[in-house]
């Protein structure tokens, strides 16, 4: 799989895995860590995740599938704006690091912006990042010119991208890409259902002999300086999603996708979930 730049020269394959709603069944508890180590050792190993999903499971489930083998995965997790004040964001990181069952983080980003000044929030990550709790700091959910203003040293902004959500090709995804700073992509698939039904998907797919969530993840990873992060929770759509990495969608399919899912022409409001 294709691989792009992440933060202070790592590389990362430009697919990883998100976990949103993992670890919140208990039923479903061994199928999801057995999917989500078939995706690190396929090579899926930017692991993203948060404090909020599901209060702190799903990092507990990440602990569970990362136990032993810490260093194969690029670990991202997020703090509540409610908890990013300078000494809220150490004892937050301090809480998922004890729940991730490591000690340290590779990417720690402020979920959304929140009442606490952003100086304030980069502050803590700063101190975060002297005591070697984190590698580095990001951002969510941040438009343009608030991220413009952000205090140096964001690794990368975490938003919403999918065919049926494009807005952040006007200004948003070409600013990142000429400050050299990643874009990781948030709902790459919609969320499931409603955008893979779309007939064109399938036609697609049927030429490259994949799925319509394959070709979905490709379009999302067809430009340079942007990381997908899809979740799934079983091993078939791990495979697929893996499978995504080596499609390479042509000319004409891109034009096609062009007139069902139109690119912006003006400033769009950041779309968030
Ligand atoms: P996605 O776009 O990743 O879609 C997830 C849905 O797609 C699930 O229903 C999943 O089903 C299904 N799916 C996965 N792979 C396939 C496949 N190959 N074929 C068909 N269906 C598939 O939505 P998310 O909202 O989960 O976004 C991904 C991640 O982004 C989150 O998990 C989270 O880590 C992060 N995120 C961050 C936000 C932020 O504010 N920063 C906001 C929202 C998400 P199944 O589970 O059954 O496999």
């Amino acid at each position: 799989m294709r691989e792009t730049d992440f933060f202070k020269g790592v590389r990362v394959p430009v697919i990883g895995q998100g976990t949103w709603h993992l670890g919140e069944d208990a039923a479903k508890r061994k199928t999801e860590v057995a999917a989500l180590c078939a995706g690190i050792d396929a090579g899926l190993t930017v692991i993203d995740t948060a404090e909020m999903y599901g209060n702190g499971a799903s990092e507990e489930l990440v602990g569970e599938a990362i136990r032993g083998r810490r260093d194969d995965v690029v670990l991202v997790s997020k703090v509540y704006p409610h908890n990013a004040s300078r000494s809220g964001v150490v004892a937050a990181c301090e809480r998922s690091l004890r729940r991730l069952g490591t000690d340290q983080l590779d990417v720690y980003l402020l979920h959304w912006a929140g009442s606490f000044a952003l100086p304030e929030t980069v502050d803590g990550f700063e101190h975060l990042r002297e005591a070697g709790k984190i590698r580095s700091w990001g951002l969510s959910n941040f438009d343009r010119d608030d991220l413009r203003r952000a205090p140096d040293g964001c690794a990368t902004n975490q938003v919403l991208y999918n065919l049926g959500s494009r807005g952040i090709e006007f200004d948003l995804l070409p600013w990142q890409q000429r400050a050299g700073m990643p874009l990781m992509a948030y709902s790459p698939l919609g969320q499931g259902p409603t955008l893979l039904r779309h007939p064109l998907l399938a036609e697609i797919g049927e030429r490259h002999g994949v799925t319509a969530a394959q070709i979905a993840l490709a379009w999302v990873i067809r430009q340079p300086g942007v990381i997908a992060i899809p979740k799934a929770s079983s091993l078939e759509h791990v495979q697929q999603n893996v499978g995504a990495g080596a499609v390479v969608l042509d000319a004409e399919d891109c034009l096609s996708l062009d007139s069902a899912f139109p690119a912006p022409r003006s400033k769009q409001p950041l779309d968030i979930l």
